[in-house]
């Protein structure tokens, strides 16, 4: 079978039922791509701005598939997994509330029924929601590849614009979401609803007789990688709560990233804004 892309070419289309098939195909066809849920790289097909010379399809892959709970609290997130499974799914608990938050968020229904978790991760887009929200949530990212497998951290999976730890005929498999005690939230700025984000903050947090005891803030859509701020975090540990602590923390972070100027927001306007939208995210989780 082949998929037919721009200019007429025809690329030659596998649907391998094993994971290490599927491995063994993108070592062989240099330039191959896997194919998650098609979103993005059937657009790049069409408009000519990618040209594999083979593609993987990965909706046969067993291991890629469905969401389970362990007894520990962690969540096992199969690639394929759609952002609409994700929105609706109910094994989160707790501060893992963050990813159903941030899946309902992106683009709009039609793009929630068939793009990946693992295809927006392995994309790398800085404006994309998933890279601050399992930044937050401390995923670990488990990838396979012609070496065997390994585990990645996210803060150390998303490297820079649309670049990713991720080796050539590497796949990622799966995302494990460890437990968050408190609770979770994915606040996202954008033009219109549907767009991308312009500024984003992703948060867990909890809180015990009136004070902060565990908390996680990641930026996005603020430079080529989320950002998080170990001495932002710290400063609410243990504190009691209040609007000055939290706009305190929101500046230390805004003073951090390095936002661009594009369509969707001027460099000062994401720098201005963000204060305020870690603020409330704080507040909406510590209240
Ligand atoms: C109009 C529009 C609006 C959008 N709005 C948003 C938004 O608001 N927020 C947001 O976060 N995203 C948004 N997206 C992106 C969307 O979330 C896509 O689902 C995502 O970018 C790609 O997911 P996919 O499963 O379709 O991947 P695909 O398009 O199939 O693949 C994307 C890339 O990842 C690679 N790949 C796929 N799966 C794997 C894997 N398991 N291992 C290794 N490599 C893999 C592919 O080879 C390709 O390079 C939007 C997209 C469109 C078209």
């Amino acid at each position: 079978m082949s998929l037919e892309a721009s200019a007429g070419v025809d690329i030659p289309l596998y649907r391998p039922t094993h994971l290490a098939d599927a491995i063994a195909l993108l070592q062989e066809h240099e330039d191959a791509r896997p194919l998650g849920g098609g979103q993005t790289l059937v657009s790049m097909l069409s408009l000519g701005y990618a040209q594999p010379s083979a593609i993987v399809a990965l909706g046969n892959l067993p291991e890629l598939r469905g969401i389970s709970r362990s007894d520990d609290g962690s969540v096992r997130i199969g690639a394929m997994t759609t952002h609409a499974e994700l929105a609706a799914c109910r094994s989160f608990a707790g501060g893992q509330a963050l990813l159903t938050s941030a899946a309902s968020q992106i683009a709009d229904p039609a793009i929630r029924n068939f793009g990946t978790i693992g295809g927006a991760c392995a994309h790398g887009d800085s404006v994309a929601d998933w890279p601050p929200a399992l930044v937050a949530a401390d995923a670990r990212m488990l990838v396979h590849g012609p070496d065997g497998a390994r585990e990645i951290k996210a803060c150390d999976f998303f490297v820079n614009l649309l670049t990713t730890a991720l080796k050539p005929a590497e796949l990622l498999i799966a995302i494990v979401i460890p437990a968050i005690e408190g609770h979770g939230r994915y606040r996202k700025l954008a033009r219109v609803e549907g767009d991308f984000a312009t500024v984003s903050v992703a948060a867990t947090a909890a809180s015990a007789g009136g004070a902060c005891t565990s908390v996680a803030i990641a930026i996005g859509a603020c430079g080529p990688r989320p950002v998080r701020l170990a001495q932002a975090e710290a400063l609410l540990i243990g504190r009691p709560f209040n609007e000055g602590l939290a706009i305190e923390v929101g500046q230390l972070l805004a003073d951090a990233i390095d936002p661009i100027s594009d369509v969707r927001g001027s460099a000062a306007y994401r720098k201005r804004v963000l204060p305020r939208l870690v603020a409330q995210s704080i507040q909406e989780l510590l209240a």
